[in-house]
């Protein structure tokens, strides 16, 4: 099971230099999504201007499902600066690669509570953080991505675009900085360390 919780709210504005496409996941019905807040704040974002369209749909990790949503919606995403997601860590992920030259940004940090997983087949993998790291990691996630889960940056390890600890993959790392380059935002690979509170996890078990 996990719990999503709506990030702080000057975070939030704070990502949207111009307008935002807003994307809620309303789907799988083991995860607990902050909807009421959400929805207050998406009004905020309406009564100012700052929105060109709203998407809320089911299991937006679901790769052809969201696919058809994005390509139905395309003129509304076109005209947005940026696209923000209220939904987990997965969801956030796989609409990040659909749109991979658009700035994707978590409006939600995504934690892990007792329960089982539900069965749903996933193409990218969250661990439930607590403390969502997509939007300065272009919208590939850290702790998934890379062998060693490195928040701040590459070990330096990686041959020709491979990890160091399974030549299979790819560095994370490397996938990571394409994909800031893409949208422009390398800049957030200079932001200071910032330091992790595993607190997080055990405030929502509690
Ligand atoms: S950084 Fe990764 S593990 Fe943490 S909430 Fe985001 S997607 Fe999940
Ligand atoms: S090579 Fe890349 S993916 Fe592998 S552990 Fe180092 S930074 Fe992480």
């Amino acid at each position: 099971m996990l719990v999503t919780k709506l990030k702080d709210k000057d975070t939030l504005v704070s990502l949207i230099t111009g307008k935002a496409f807003v994307i809620n996941c309303h789907g799988c019905k083991e995860v607990g999504f902050p909807e009421k807040e959400a929805e207050e704040f998406q009004k905020e974002l309406f009564r100012e201007g700052k929105i060109t369209g709203v998407l809320t749909t089911d299991y937006i990790c679901n790769p052809e499902n969201l696919k058809l949503h994005l390509d139905m919606r395309s003129k509304e995403i076109d005209e947005a600066d940026c696209v923000l997601v209220f939904s987990c860590g997965v969801g956030v992920q796989t609409v990040s690669e659909h749109l991979e030259t658009k700035r994707v940004y978590a409006a939600c940090d995504t934690f892990a509570v007792p329960g089982g997983q539900g069965v749903t087949p996933l193409e990218y993998d969250c661990k439930q953080c607590g403390e969502c790291y997509l939007n300065l990691t272009g919208g590939i996630c850290p702790l998934t991505a890379c062998s060693k889960s490195l928040v701040n940056g590459q070990c330096g390890g990686a041959k020709n675009g491979k990890c160091e600890v399974d030549p299979n993959m790819e560095c994370g790392w490397e996938r990571i900085q394409r994909r800031l380059a893409m949208v422009g935002r390398l800049d957030a690979l200079r932001c200071p360390v910032q330091i992790r509170d595993y607190g997080n996890e055990v405030d929502a078990a509690e």
